[in-house]
């Protein structure tokens, strides 16, 4: 049951919410924390603002648009500053506490979650930041129903990292680490993660395309995830992006030995159902791959998240980029557990697509222009994919 009660001094109503997977304590309306289990600060909400702290110690004000929500990066002592005050709000709420009509069990359930969350204050929260960065290369991306996952970068970049708009991982080659270092890379994370651990819900096989590894390489990495992480129910879900031109060098029946071992879903980034855009944004297979590759993962127990991008192709493409994205969705027949993503298309510094695009004579299209495109597949993705999903994917500003 949350603690609800009202401080006599100042009339503030606290309340704090704290034996789920998350803490949440608000000393007065209008002002909340929220911690995994390991004490560690994740959100707050205060002055009419909300703000994410990444795990890797940035401090992002959320702001809402007309695309969707955008994040501002704080500058570093402007973090500080606002984590300063919101420590001092909760060490102010620790002394108040003698003062609260609170049961004994509700008084030392809020007083041991006060001292382990101001234990875990700015200084350590930065130390967390820096070792966080130490474990992991920058997660780029992940899918929008897997922000709380437990990422694994089981391979580091992408195999194939020549996309034409793609800008993910060009600060990293392709690389699989061994069976060891895996299991170091386990260990460490669930070191980092202590308690917090039960805040991520399924694993997240990082970075773009570690299904492409071999059947032996992807069976010891199965094993070694699950040995450190197994749920007590049974494997822990394992999730992964995958190349769907990739798919087909593994057998339906290799895809159901994946799914019996943990994997419960791959994301594909096909971007468009049109073979001349995949071509000019030089994305590796055809439209035919992912359609296989859809019924190969589905036939092997495997659900599938498709992900495409509106606005990619500007005006040349537009007409067919969106009808050929609705029948390639419609051809690979999805079901309920299936989801398809809807990006918008935002300029990558470093790639070669708006100018090759501006060569092409291609004119992009306007926001307004691509967040129509975007409504149409929606409605259109919708109407031949009755049973799944379809939902916008902001990711512009994806931090973990
Ligand atoms: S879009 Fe996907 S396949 Fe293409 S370079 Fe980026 S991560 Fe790799």
């Amino acid at each position: 049951m949350p603690i609800r009660v009202t401080d006599p001094l100042t009339g503030d109503t606290i309340t704090a919410s704290l034996t789920g997977s998350a803490l949440v304590i608000s000393p007065r309306f209008g002002e909340s924390y929220s911690f995994d289990r390991a004490a560690r600060l994740l959100a707050l909400f205060r002055d009419g603002r909300s703000y994410q702290r990444t795990l890797d110690h940035r401090v992002l004000g959320r702001l809402s648009g007309r695309n969707g929500p955008r994040r501002r990066e704080l500058p570093p002592e402007e973090a500080l500053t606002l984590l300063e005050r919101s420590f001092a709000s909760l060490e102010a709420l620790r002394a108040a506490l003698p003062r609260l009509s609170l049961s004994a069990g509700d008084f030392r359930l809020l007083a041991d979650a006060l001292d382990r969350v101001l234990a875990f204050g700015p200084e350590r929260l930065a130390a967390d930041g820096a070792t966080f960065r130490r474990l992991y290369k920058p997660v780029s991306i992940l899918p929008p129903d897997q922000y709380l996952a437990l990422v694994l970068q089981a391979t580091q970049g992408c195999s194939w990292n020549r996309c034409t708009f793609c800008g993910l991982y060009r600060d990293r080659a392709f690389r699989a680490l061994s069976a060891d270092d895996f299991r170091a890379h386990c260990a460490a994370v669930r070191d980092f993660f202590g308690e917090g651990i039960t805040l991520r819900r399924g694993i997240f096989l990082a970075d773009a395309n570690a299904l492409v590894l071999s059947m032996e390489r992807l069976r010891a990495i199965f094993a070694i995830a699950q040995e450190f992480f197994r749920l007590p129910q049974g494997p822990r879900p394992i999730f992964s992006f995958v190349s769907a031109f990739d798919v087909g060098r593994k057998s339906a029946a290799e895809w159901a030995e994946l799914h019996e071992l943990g994997l419960q879903r791959a994301y594909l980034g096909l971007e468009t159902g049109d073979d001349a855009l995949l071509r000019f944004l030089n994305k590796p297979g055809t439209v035919a791959d992912a359609i296989e590759a859809v019924h190969a993962l589905r036939a092997g127990g495997v659900a599938v998240g498709v992900i495409l991008m509106a606005g990619i192709g500007g005006d040349r493409y537009a007409e067919a980029h969106v009808a050929g994205s609705v029948a390639a969705v419609e051809a690979m027949a999805l079901g309920p557990g299936d989801q398809v993503y809807l990006s918008t298309y935002v300029s990558a510094p470093g790639t070669e697509y708006d100018a090759l695009a501006a060569a092409a004579g291609i004119r992009p299209l306007s926001a307004a222009e691509m967040e129509a495109q975007r409504q149409e597949l929606q409605a259109r993705l919708r109407a031949v994919a009755p049973q799944t999903i379809v939902a916008p994917y902001h990711v512009d500003g994806f931090a973990l």
